[in-house]
């Protein structure tokens, strides 16, 4: 069993999808981003964000909106064909697209027309060089046309919203869609020949029993998936008002929570997945699995990645570039990032450059949390141990020569441990989710 121990869970904790975490961005200029597009070189990949939906789920954190107006989905493609040629002009000759992700939001929100012409414009802009396409999608909205449309784009990987097949549970986070949708999904999904099929699942939903969790773990390990990302519902319902529809007191408690994230652990492994970090899981001959044995794995801001281009350009409202030495954000608001870009102008809003300290120290967190190991400095080392220490003492995670490892057993206490090494969390009164 993993051991419980609700004070050293008590503090929020980014879940680090990259360091500095955007809680550090502030303003910034599109003057720094264009200086680290000019320097970027070898493997590059793109991510674009879809920020619509065919329906608002209750529980989704996602900066997204109801796709129910033709012009404003019209207007908002325009400007990201607009951003999309902008940014190639930038992207110097060395440069090699390899990977191009979409999310959201629910790209297939999209009508498959409209997405088609979306991927010309990458294949007219950028010097794209066989790249792993993947995708996020929704099952409820995943018509038989989506099959050809992947197929032609050469999608191998795929994502699909689940989040648990319990009807009534369904009901109580507004996402209903029968078993028959999935089934669906699925074939269309395999029948494109997507490879590597995502299935995002929750624990801490309104309502729901770990034996819930286990039919939905099950069912999922049924149909196939190549990966499964067990997320832990974080409701705060003061910073997404769309949540005010969940009742927290239908919600399980932190200890519940903790013990189904075990039991998720427990019963994926059992059923032949391999653990990804703390919250995703893989059959082993998927790539994910592979980058794991192998000590390739990552952390971007789409989770655990094989990916390990060190430039990732972000294209859509909202989307994070991530360079060596500065991240940056497009404008939140679809409104003025599409008043932005019918200007010709780029939509970069905020972000933040990457001192020599931050990437020193974003290393060891992405290493802890890919690899449960990280060979630290000394003067690291005694710096974070304030902060370590009440975790080594629980027997969570040791000192082995010049490395922090974390045990086996306590990796719902990754990010906490990590958290010991961002200077940021020392200061800063932001609200992030809870560690489990
Ligand atoms: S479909 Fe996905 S992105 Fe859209 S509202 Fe639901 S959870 Fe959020």
């Amino acid at each position: 069993m993993w051991p419980y121990h609700p004070d050293l869970l008590a503090t929020p904790v980014p879940r680090y999808t990259s360091f500095p975490t955007a809680a550090e961005f502030g303003p910034l200029e599109p003057g720094p981003f264009l200086d680290a597009i000019s320097t970027a070189t070898g493997d590059v990949s793109l991510y674009l964000h879809i920020p619509f939906c065919e329906k608002i789920c209750w529980y989704c954190g996602c900066n997204t909106a109801a796709a129910n107006k033709a012009q404003r989905l019209s207007t908002y493609l325009d400007a990201l064909h607009r951003e999309i040629a902008l940014v190639a002009a930038e992207l110097p000759a060395s440069a090699r697209v390899r990977r191009i992700a979409f999310g959201g939001g629910s790209p297939n929100a999209l009508n498959p027309v409209d997405f088609i012409r979306l991927f010309d414009e990458l294949v007219l802009h950028f010097p794209l060089e066989d790249p792993v396409v993947s995708i996020e999608l929704d099952p409820r909205i995943l018509t038989p046309e989506w099959g050809p449309v992947l197929r032609s784009i050469a999608a191998t990987r795929a994502s699909l919203g689940v989040q648990t097949f319990s009807p009534l549970l369904q009901q109580a986070v507004g996402r209903v869609q029968p078993l028959c949708m999935i089934e669906r999904g699925v074939e269309i999904l395999r029948k494109a020949a997507v490879t590597s099929l995502n299935f995002d699942l929750m624990y801490g939903l309104p309502g729901q029993t770990r034996d819930d969790l286990e039919s939905t773990l099950k069912l999922a390990a049924a149909f196939g998936a190549d990966r499964i990302a067990l997320f832990g519902y974080a409701h705060v319902p003061e910073i997404i008002p769309r949540q005010r529809r969940i009742e927290a007191s239908d919600l399980p408690g932190p200890e519940e929570r903790f013990r189904m994230a075990e039991l998720g652990h427990e019963r994926l492994s059992a059923a032949g997945y391999v653990p990804v970090g703390f919250d995703h899981f893989a059959l082993p001959a998927d790539p994910l699995a592979q980058a794991v044995a192998s000590g390739r794995l990552h952390r971007n801001f789409q989770g655990f990645t094989d990916d390990a281009a060190p430039v990732l350009l972000g294209l859509g409202a909202s989307a994070i570039s991530s360079f060596p030495t500065l991240l940056a954000q497009s404008e939140k608001n679809a409104g003025r990032y599409r008043m932005l870009l019918s200007q010709d102008r780029l939509a970069v809003a905020l972000g933040k450059t990457r001192s020599a300290d931050d990437r020193r120290r974003g290393a060891v967190i992405e290493e802890l949390l890919c690899h449960g190991r990280a060979k630290v400095c000394r003067p690291m080392i005694e710096q974070a141990w304030g902060r370590l220490a009440p975790f080594a003492e629980a027997g969570l995670c040791e000192l082995e020569g010049e490395y922090l490892a974390i045990a086996d057993h306590a990796l719902p206490y990754a990010r906490g441990i990590a958290a010991a090494f961002d200077l940021y969390r020392q200061h800063s009164p932001r609200r992030f989710s809870s560690a489990i």
